[in-house]
């Protein structure tokens, strides 16, 4: 063998786990929001490179399956898309326009959320600059205290309508706080409080859900829904069964193996003490590649039907497992287990890490392997 690698040596050779990204299951999750957002435009929210999945595959596969209607949370985000999707594709800007940003807005045709009086101002200047109507959804507040336009605000734009001249208002949206709580009568006096705000605004549909938020029921869907996690198999909420298809799988390489018994600790701080002997496989995923280390000790992997605990911390690069279930004669160095598959979702990992499967899903690692099937 050479040293510069061959041809034969394909890059998921080297790499030490490979993420496999489901395409047709996020197109699957597209048109199952879609019908269960009825007569409301579904869009599709790929901020944070698609959540960690990537948007330059993700949006045109949601393109394909029908989706025109994108959101992003950062200007770049959206100049970036704009290089991906269709130019008929509309691409809305979560955080709005920034002073220094405005006329980019404009040349890359992406349409600002205006959150605030002096976001409407500026886009107001925008549209005397360049001699025409501009398109802005207005964000108000209807009870997360995070963004869009106070009552005070939303009054000031009604006493004087000339603040919005220039401005096409396309939407008027706001954001649930407790959508993945159906029960939470927060929901309604938010729903209630979007509905009471947008009388004192320009006519136009509105929007006030996201994933969670379509499975609250019809009232909530309205003119436009904002679906993100719920596309890449998270579920919408804990009271019922996922109906979303998981989009990921994470696969992990066994760099080692060795056995071990009582007297024999595991990983830093030896914090796993093997009570009798059994089998350690090292794997090459470590918290380095976005994977907690808060699964030590927590989670585990799947070799097959088989489950794997993951024992002592994890590392910058490895973590460690007991493979003590496993016929020796099966499980070999090269090999792969499953940190994230059939038998363990992105929300199951996310459950013994003590966080939410976005967070799992934006902290994928940049050194695996990807592979887009569809
Ligand atoms: C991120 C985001 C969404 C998408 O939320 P999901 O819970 O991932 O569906 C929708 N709307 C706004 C304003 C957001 O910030």
């Amino acid at each position: 063998m050479t040293i510069l690698s061959g041809p034969h040596l394909w890059p998921a050779s080297r790499a030490g786990a490979t993420l496999t990204v489901d395409l047709a299951a996020v197109a699957h999750n597209y048109r199952f929001l879609c019908r269960k957002a009825g007569e409301a435009v579904c869009a599709a929210v790929v901020k944070a490179d698609a959540y960690g999945l990537g948007a330059d595959k993700v949006a045109p596969a949601l393109e394909k399956v029908g989706a025109r209607e994108f959101f992003v949370a950062h200007v770049d985000e959206g100049i970036a898309l704009r290089k991906i999707v269709s130019e008929s594709a509309r691409i809305t800007v979560l955080h709005g326009p920034r002073p220094d940003a405005a006329s980019e807005c404009v040349y890359f045709n992406l349409r600002p959320v205006l959150n605030t009086l002096e976001q409407v101002e500026l886009w107001k200047k925008e549209t005397i600059r360049q001699q025409e109507v501009l398109d802005a959804v207005l964000q108000v507040d209807s009870g997360m205290s995070r963004f869009g336009l106070s009552w005070q605000d939303v009054q000031v734009l009604a006493d004087d309508p000339e603040r919005l001249k220039g401005i096409q208002t396309n939407l008027i949206m706001s954001h649930l706080a407790c959508a993945d709580d159906p029960k939470n009568p927060a929901n309604e006096m938010q729903r209630q409080k979007l509905l009471e705000m947008a009388a004192y605004l320009p006519a136009a549909p509105l929007s006030l859900s996201a994933s969670s938020g379509i499975f609250l029921g019809a009232a909530y869907h309205m003119g436009l829904v904002r679906p993100g996690a719920a596309l890449y198999g998270i579920a919408p909420n804990a009271d019922e069964a996922n109906p979303l298809r998981q989009a990921v799988r994470l696969q992990a390489r066994v760099l080692q193996l060795r056995h071990v018994g009582p007297g024999d600790g595991v990983g830093y701080g030896l914090t796993y003490r093997p009570q009798g002997p059994c089998r350690i496989a090292t794997v090459a995923v470590g918290y380095a590649d976005g994977f907690s280390r808060q699964n030590g000790g927590a989670g585990c992997a799947w070799f097959g039907d088989i489950r794997l605990p993951i024992v002592g911390r994890v590392s910058m690069d490895s973590l460690a497992l007991d493979v003590s279930a496993v016929p020796e004669a099966l499980l070999q160095v090269d090999m792969h287990v499953d940190l994230i598959g059939a038998r363990r979702s992105v929300d199951d990992v996310a459950a013994s890490a003590g966080t939410i499967g976005y967070e799992v899903l934006t902290s994928l690692g940049g050194r695996y392997y990807r592979e887009y099937i569809d």
